[in-house]
């Protein structure tokens, strides 16, 4: 019997990758070594767009692109067949730091994206709550936002539905090849035979890739986060200010995020970070200067030179692809990405050009896998507790 395509990972890389596959009539089996999608895809804060887009390189914004045009749909389509509302609203973005006004309005005009430059009196008029001291702000009207946890939890329910297996608390360990091909997997629940696999596993991928003589700069960017008691109708677009932000969801409660931290695989968090976070939120809304803290967490972002992801097939393992490296906008730019890998799994043709999300040549280190050989990625030791 064909074994199944393997994806190593399930956070909404792997999980959109496996629905796509699922959808072309492909046996599909999800292993994560936790529990689905608990690590950085259930921590972010789910804005449907890179911050500061104009700062981004294109092959970002053009998988960012796609993805939210696509997430209508998906937003639709999981609630047909979950019954669970990933909450996709389109609430907007306001970015409150405009000293890079010239450079925003110029990019969106060439990008086609609208964007809106306000004076203090339309700002206001917008978002009575934001500081008075705050005088003027650039507008995306378009931008969306999605409830991670409910995201997650819609797509492993679908996938259920859909006949994938899904095996949680399975860490894959390394890989076995014969010939040049993927031959098996190792994994804490032992040896599977495995012709094709995906490594999506987010911030981990880089370490288990590197027994297969792969050398990414990809490293874990801790991003801490706080969760706001309920304040209903204090604001209703997301709001962004020198690299903090605030994400109004719709049952009132505010997401304040977040920080940036290469502390490795450390997941705690910090009585200085939240006080930093707090105090982001205040200079933006004066009203959340007393604001309860419900839940603060962190989670660890996939980073990766420039934020451009790899979406690529292994230099020397046929059988053996890799999408991986989402950093800030994983969730916006993975409808996008599953669908390229779909495509080049399935030898379709690719929905964007694929050049930029390949293995730069730089990345195979010394020791390249042999035509026959096992490899085992470093264990990675971590601390902390994820989650909204
Ligand atoms: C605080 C914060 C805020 C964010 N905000 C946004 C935002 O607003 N918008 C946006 O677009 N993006 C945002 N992001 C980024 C986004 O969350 C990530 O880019 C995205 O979730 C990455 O998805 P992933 O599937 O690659 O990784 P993950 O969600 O981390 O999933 C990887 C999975 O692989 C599993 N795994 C790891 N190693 C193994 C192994 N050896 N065997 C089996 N399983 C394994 C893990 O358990 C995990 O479930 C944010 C991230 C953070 C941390």
């Amino acid at each position: 019997m064909k074994s199944p395509i393997y994806i190593i990972g399930g956070g909404i890389i792997g999980l959109l990758s496996a629905r796509e596959l699922a959808m072309a009539g492909e046996t599909v089996a999800v292993l994560d070594r936790r529990e689905l999608g608990r690590e950085s895809s259930w921590a972010g804060g789910g804005i449907l767009s890179p911050l500061y887009p104009w700062r981004y390189p294109e092959p970002v914004n053009r998988l960012a692109r796609w993805g939210q045009t696509a997430y209508p749909d998906l937003a639709r389509e999981l609630l047909a067949s979950t019954q669970l509302d990933v909450e996709w609203v389109r609430s907007g973005l306001l970015i409150l730091d405009t000293a890079e006004a010239g450079q925003a309005l110029a990019w969106a005009e060439q990008a086609g994206v609208p964007l809106v430059q306000l004076d203090d009196r339309s700002l206001h008029a917008l978002a009575p709550a934001v500081n008075p001291a705050i005088t003027s702000a650039l507008h995306f009207p378009e931008v969306a936002q999605v409830r991670n946890p409910r995201l997650v939890t819609a797509l492993r329910q679908d996938l259920d539905d859909r006949d994938v297996e899904l095996r949680e608390r399975v860490e894959v360990h390394g890989f076995e090849s014969c010939h040049g091909r993927l031959h098996a997997l190792h994994t804490s629940a032992g040896v599977l035979p495995a012709e094709r696999a995906i490594v999506a596993a987010g911030a981990w991928s880089a370490t288990l890739l590197t027994g297969t003589g792969l050398s990414l700069d990809h490293p874990p960017v801790k991003g801490q986060m706080l969760l706001l008691r309920p304040h209903p109708r204090l604001i209703s677009t997301v709001l962004l200010n020198d690299g903090y932000y605030l994400i109004p969801r719709r049952d009132g409660h505010i997401l304040v995020g977040s920080t940036q931290e290469r502390t490795g695989f450390d997941k705690s968090t910090s009585s200085a970070a939240r006080e930093e976070l707090r105090a982001a939120a205040h200079a933006m809304v004066p009203a959340l200067a007393d604001a309860e803290v419900e839940k603060h967490w962190a989670g660890l972002r996939p980073g990766s030179p420039q934020g451009i992801p790899i979406i690529d097939r292994h230099p020397d393992i046929q059988g053996l692809y890799i999408c991986t490296g989402h950093f800030r906008n994983g969730l916006v730019m993975a409808p996008a990405s599953a669908r390229l890998l779909a495509d080049m799994l399935l030898d379709r043709p690719p929905i964007v050009d694929p050049a930029p999300y390949r293995i730069a040549a730089g990345s195979r280190g010394d020791s390249a896998f042999g035509d026959s050989g096992l490899s085992r990625g470093a264990g990675p030791h971590e601390v902390g507790a994820t989650g909204e």
